[in-house]
């Protein structure tokens, strides 16, 4: 008899059912805009030159493959520290920041909530509505109640300010919030520095606990810039908070599982505590995480010459995605659609286009232009090839 004939049918992830009907479509010149990766003018994953020249070099080098630690490389761990604060960060200086090297930016935030749970067992977690659907799915698998805290405005395609500010404010102490540095999935809508640092004030003010998590940094205007709510949290005095990082995006090493939890306590001594028990949970679920992707991006990031070829390629990445949301935009206008002007002042791969359901699915049923249901598109999906024939099925299905 089988142990397993209970188990149900488990609905597969909406955004991978999309790309598997998009693989089977035989159309020509079909688009992919449900995905959540950067393609390159050529529609093809970039392979970095830094990364490349990196490999080579380990590759010759052939260096045995034994365990990391079970927090990771510590070449790995020393440069994301330097990169997600700032190299001349007092709250590295102090020793206030525990870091680990996680099975990319999803095992990091699945570590922090399992460490949240057992720090604070009774603390909710707060995330904006909408969030990428794995903030839900991985928080509520960690055993958190989660809420919602108003963020997008459906009428401007913007940012519901004064709805957040009131949410964050209603909040109990010790709430867990959750806040997208920048380039916000899936809606393409950020907070300016200065709706940041009221942020910042309220939740010092209110004894929240700030979960950042940065999967997009170097994504929309430079690493540091893209960093601003990291860095206004390290200088507000706030005792506690914790970033999650992925190099998913920045290097385009999706594959390799490649990102960083980053726990700041309040002083060396507690980040100490806090560290044994973010390797007792590691342990616990992998043991410690794979050598090949961390030794990429440690030795891109501590080489002058790979991490000044890594900025040009990610400036690179950017740059391509600003042109694509502003020929969208331009060439939308063109054809009677200037209604979408918002898309250029969105950040990110991502951007809510406020194209309905029923839109969406004509888009794919009639045009091969796959996208999320929400009206969520990934701009860094189109390039020079695909931009007229997107822009023509979307002024058609709007008409
Ligand atoms: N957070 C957000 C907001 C993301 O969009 C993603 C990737 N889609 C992640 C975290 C996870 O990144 P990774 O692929 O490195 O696990």
């Amino acid at each position: 008899m089988s142990h397993f004939a209970s188990v149900e049918m488990t609905p597969g992830d909406p955004i991978l059912g999309l790309t598997e009907a998009f693989v089977a479509d035989k159309r020509p010149g079909k688009v992919n805009l449900g995905v959540g990766i950067y393609y390159d003018e050529t529609g093809r994953i970039p392979v970095l030159r830094a990364v490349k020249e990196i490999e080579q070099k380990l590759a010759a080098e052939s260096l045995p493959r034994g365990y990391l630690p079970i927090d990771g490389l510590p070449a790995y761990t020393q440069a994301t520290q330097k990169l997600v604060f700032g190299p001349e960060s007092p709250l590295l200086a102090a020793g206030r920041v525990a870091t680990s090297q996680t099975i990319g930016g999803s095992g990091a935030l699945r570590v922090g909530a399992d460490l949240l749970k057992k720090a604070l067992p009774n603390a909710k977690i707060a995330i904006s509505s909408p969030s990428w659907e794995n903030h839900r799915v991985v928080f509520t698998a960690a055993g958190f109640d989660v809420v919602e805290y108003a963020y997008y405005d459906a009428a401007t395609h913007g940012l519901n300010f004064p709805g957040m500010l009131a949410d964050l404010d209603k909040l109990e102490p010790g709430t867990v919030v959750l806040l997208h540095a920048c380039c916000h999935n899936p809606t393409g809508v950020d907070l300016t520095v200065d709706q940041w640092k009221q942020v910042v004030a309220l939740v010092k003010d209110r004894n929240l606990l700030p979960f950042i998590d940065m999967a997009y940094q170097g994504f929309d205007k430079g690493i540091d810039d893209d960093a601003a709510a990291v860095r206004l949290f390290a200088e507000s005095g706030i005792e506690s908070f914790i970033v999650a990082n992925s190099y998913s995006k920045s290097f385009s090493l999706y594959g390799e599982r490649v990102g960083a939890l980053s726990i700041v306590a309040a002083n060396r001594d507690e980040a100490l505590r806090v560290q044994s028990l973010v390797k007792r949970i590691i342990r616990s679920i992998y043991s410690s995480p794979s050598t090949h992707g961390g030794a990429l991006v440690a030795g891109v990031l501590n080489s002058a010459e790979l991490r000044a070829l890594w900025e040009s390629e990610l400036a690179g990445m950017r740059e391509r995605i600003h042109a694509m949301r502003a020929g969208m935009v331009e060439k939308l206008a063109a054809q009677g659609a200037p209604q979408f002007s918002f898309i250029q002042k969105q950040a990110g791969m991502f951007s809510y286009s406020g194209l309905s359901k029923a839109q969406v699915d004509r888009l794919r049923e009639e045009h091969a232009i796959y996208a999320i249901g929400t009206g969520r598109i990934c701009v860094a999906a189109l390039n020079r090839a695909n931009l007229d024939n997107v822009v023509s099925a979307v002024a058609t299905v709007i008409r």
